[in-house]
């Protein structure tokens, strides 16, 4: 049997899980547009040119420990070389003379080699008698760190399209840059659809709830640096709908929805997305999230995601988070999976792809396991809160036992 297809006649919109990656991927033009930043600005944001070191990376060969810098010439491999003593070279304070044969100087961690010598020998193999070092063994040219072996000047230190992390941002700090040329973030337009919505801090009616996707939403954008156009609930009303769409997909680049997104009378995203959207109407086979409108209302991208709170969350992570990463221009990369023990039961039905909310845990033996958070109904938003991965269950599992080995999809800490 074929996996279910879009065109599957006997469930239209029905739709795999990487089939619906590959089209999210294919339907994404990354946002061109160049500003320059300061330094610190820059983390989280998208490189949008290669940088080249404009110089070598370290900038001297120096000592890569305390000890004495000497001619490797000097050392004897079998027994005790003498060398005298002519100076220290101190971190940020070069000594400036050449060692000659038969001479070392005193050396810190980080200070350059001075001229002549080419090996440092830690100090643990020598002993000091005033001027003169006696030094046992010793390899030549070991604990030297040469300038420019991190970067060579001139070489591409970043390339173009590598998101800034702190690594990244100590790297261009290296480089002695005060600014880099970044994207433009891409802008996002946020609602929550439904009539039975309330604001945290209004008084709640009967029949009400307090809407929690927009802050789940908003707070996963925020960590994905996104400029986020907040444009609240919206009531379960047709001209209010699509007004508000065609308003915010005028000035974003992208619009994220909750809710509104299936066949029932009151699913308004969905009656206006299909009358002015070119979108998909997904129904993953995938649980929690099965409904999913993905593809463009105006130039705007636009994700309708399901309103059941987890199932809003788990297809964010999944289609959301790596087509906004995209969109920056870092590039479409899905959330890794790794593999852990399972602590306990995870029970499943086949048919769709599951994705259990879970805990990672070192157990005692230091392997990782993972454990289960309780009951994994997609309204179950507290158990989301008790999670940081999810355990991957594939379409035809029938769940997996207490001690078995499965695929884990960390979505705090690692990603
Ligand atoms: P819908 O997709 O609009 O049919 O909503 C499915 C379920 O999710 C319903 O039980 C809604 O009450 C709930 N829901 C929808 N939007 C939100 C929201 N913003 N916050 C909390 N729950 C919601
Ligand atoms: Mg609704």
């Amino acid at each position: 049997m074929s996996a279910p297809s879009c065109d599957d006649p006997h469930r239209p919109g029905a739709l795999d899980i990487d089939s619906a990656h590959r089209r999210i991927a294919a339907a994404i033009e990354p946002i061109e547009a160049i500003e320059r930043v300061g330094l610190r600005a820059a983390l989280g944001r998208v490189l949008a040119e290669d940088l080249h070191a404009p110089l070598n990376i370290p900038p001297d060969t120096n000592a890569a420990m305390d000890g004495y810098a000497l001619r490797g010439a000097d050392l004897d491999a079998d027994g005790a070389a003498s060398l005298r003593m002519v100076g220290t070279a101190w971190a940020g304070h070069p000594l400036e003379r050449t060692i000659g044969a038969g001479e070392c100087a005193r050396i810190m961690t980080g200070a350059p080699v001075p001229a002549g010598a080419d090996t440092v020998v830690m100090q643990e193999r020598t002993t000091a008698d005033g001027d003169t070092i006696t030094i046992r063994g010793g390899e030549a040219g070991s604990n030297v760190r040469a300038a420019g072996e991190d970067l060579p000047a001139g070489g591409v230190a970043l390339t173009a399209g590598t998101a800034i992390r702190p690594a990244e941002l100590g790297v261009i700090a290296s480089l002695g840059l005060t600014e880099v040329a970044v994207r433009r973030r891409p802008r996002v337009a946020l609602f929550a659809t439904g009539d039975e919505l309330y604001e945290p801090g209004q008084e709640l009616k009967p029949g009400g709830l307090y809407d929690s996707n927009r802050y789940t939403v908003w707070g996963m954008l925020t960590r994905l640096g996104m400029e986020i156009d907040d444009r609240g609930h919206l009531p379960d009303d047709r001209a209010a709908v699509e007004a508000s769409l065609l308003a915010a997909a005028a000035e974003n680049d992208a619009i994220v929805t909750t809710g509104g997104v299936s066949v029932g009378e009151a699913d308004h995203v969905a009656v206006v997305l299909r009358e002015h959207g070119d979108v998909g109407f997904w129904q993953l086979t995938m649980k929690p999230g099965r409904p999913l409108n993905f593809g463009f209302f105006g130039r705007a991208l636009m994700f309708g995601l399901p309103g059941n709170p987890v199932s809003a969350m788990v297809t964010f992570y999944q289609f959301v988070q790596p087509a906004l990463r995209a969109l920056s221009g870092a590039g479409y990369r899905r959330t890794p999976t790794l593999r852990a023990r399972t602590a306990a039961d995870f029970p499943k039905k086949p048919g769709r792809t599951e994705f259990q909310r879970a805990r990672l845990v070192i157990a005692d033996d230091g392997t990782t396991d993972v454990e289960p958070v309780g009951p994994q109904g997609s309204g179950r938003l507290s158990s989301m809160s008790r999670a940081d991965c999810f355990v991957v269950l594939p379409a035809d599992s029938e769940g997996v036992g207490a001690g078995e080995w499965v695929d884990v999809q960390p979505f705090e800490g690692l990603v």
